[in-house]
């Protein structure tokens, strides 16, 4: 099939400079070494999908790939964000005298039936940020509409909703709410580990997040589950930096969590914007696509922010996840997220599901391993067969 005149045409492969080349080629040898000793490619997960998308787009993963295996972990808040918090968001967009305000990631995920770009065609006033504090403005400009803010996101983002709900309350902007899908990443990775018989040789930690937790935050990785992992950055040189000191670790039998990205994450994270987390959220239970509950891997806003916690504010009862009906039971982006299978092994990938018509969020967010995969690998390897997966 042909690349949408739209959409950027696959990546050649790694073509970067000759130093980085020669790079490249010292990861391959290692990566020999090991895949060799093992009898099979070394594998490797991206925890967060901006890995994935910048590994893609460089081409290292398909120039690595008959020696490393990369796949993709649950590093992509849209594509963790579950069918049933997707509905409730959607139910919320449905709501009169109600302005939804959004990353625009999120408008195109399909829920059950529909999607908040579906019900904005109707007529629903979403409105779409680039940060979090614009839903401030919009409450200011809008008083006589409840404005909702869909917070979703990691470590990372946590802080700028943080900002947002400290600010309304400090404004006494009673029009302004948040709902919050907020994660944090240690306790998933705790429930992909635990599941066992992963195959994982080694992690590929986000530098963003560690700046924030600090890499101390990942040490349990070596200490409970015997895995090395390194948290690196997202630059051509910081990929192929956190991939060689991963192959070093993995081929000297090491279980570390090392820090390739100490320049800019230290030890301990960013104990500001801790505190600054912690003094708008607590942490909650929350449901992952993928993995379903998981305890202590959400962020809920503390009773003393009630006011503008939408869950609290709007009363709305969970509605029942509709996963037996819709795209949801063909989409393998649960699969995808918990790192069984990869985007060429779903029968829809480019076959049905593209970025301009998605089945998954994997396919629609820009960090998801499906849009990843899709733009940037060569699909020429695709295992499609026109099946529907079972
Ligand atoms: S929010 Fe941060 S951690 Fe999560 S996928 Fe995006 S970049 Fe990675
Ligand atoms: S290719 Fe499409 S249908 Fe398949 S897992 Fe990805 S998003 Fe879902």
């Amino acid at each position: 099939m042909q690349a949408r005149a739209d959409y950027p045409e696959r990546h050649p492969g790694y073509s970067s400079n000759l130093a980085s080349a020669e790079y490249v080629s010292k990861i391959r040898d290692i990566g020999s070494r090991i895949a060799h000793k093992k009898g099979r490619r070394v594998k490797l997960m991206e925890v967060c999908g901006t890995h994935t998308v910048a590994l893609a787009r460089t081409g290292i993963t398909e120039a690595l790939s008959d020696v490393i295996e990369l796949i993709s972990g649950p590093g992509c808040p849209v594509c963790v964000t579950h069918q049933e918090d997707l509905n409730r968001m959607i139910g919320i967009g449905q709501m009169d005298d109600v302005i939804v305000a959004t990353f625009g990631d999120l408008l195109r995920v399909p829920g059950y039936r529909t999607s908040l770009e579906k019900e904005r065609a109707k007529g629903a006033f979403i409105h779409i940020c680039y940060s979090p504090m614009e839903a401030l403005e919009a409450a200011k400009s809008h008083s006589t509409a409840q404005v909702v803010f869909l917070g979703v996101g990691f470590e990372t983002t946590a802080p700028a909703i943080a900002a947002l709900v400290i600010q309304a309350k400090r404004e006494r902007l009673d029009n302004l709410s948040v709902y919050s899908a907020v994660k944090v990443l240690p306790p998933a990775l705790r429930a992909l580990l635990g599941r066992g018989n992963t195959g994982l040789d080694g992690l590929i930690l986000p530098g963003h997040v560690s700046t924030l937790i600090g890499k101390k935050a990942f040490d349990f990785l070596a200490w409970e589950y015997g895995i090395p992992s390194v948290v690196t950055g997202f630059g051509d040189v910081d990929l192929l930096l956190g991939l060689s000191t991963l192959l070093n670790l993995v081929n000297a039998g090491r279980s570390l969590t090392v820090n390739a990205y100490a320049h800019v994450a230290k030890e301990s994270g960013n104990p500001e914007a801790m505190r600054m987390l912690s003094r708008c959220f607590e942490e909650g239970d929350t449901l992952w696509r993928g993995f379903g509950l998981i305890p202590g891997s959400g962020l809920e806003l503390r009773a003393e922010y009630a006011a503008h916690d939408a869950k609290r504010r709007l009363g709305m009862p969970l509605q029942p996840v509709q996963s037996a009906e819709g795209h949801d039971h063909l989409c393998r982006c649960g699969d995808i997220i918990v790192g069984q299978m990869s985007p060429l092994d779903c029968s829809f990938f480019d076959n049905g599901c593209d970025p301009l018509s998605p089945m998954g969020p994997c396919m629609v967010s820009s960090e998801g391993a499906c849009s990843a995969y899709y733009h940037y690998r060569d699909r020429r390897h695709s295992h499609n067969r026109g099946e529907v997966p079972q």
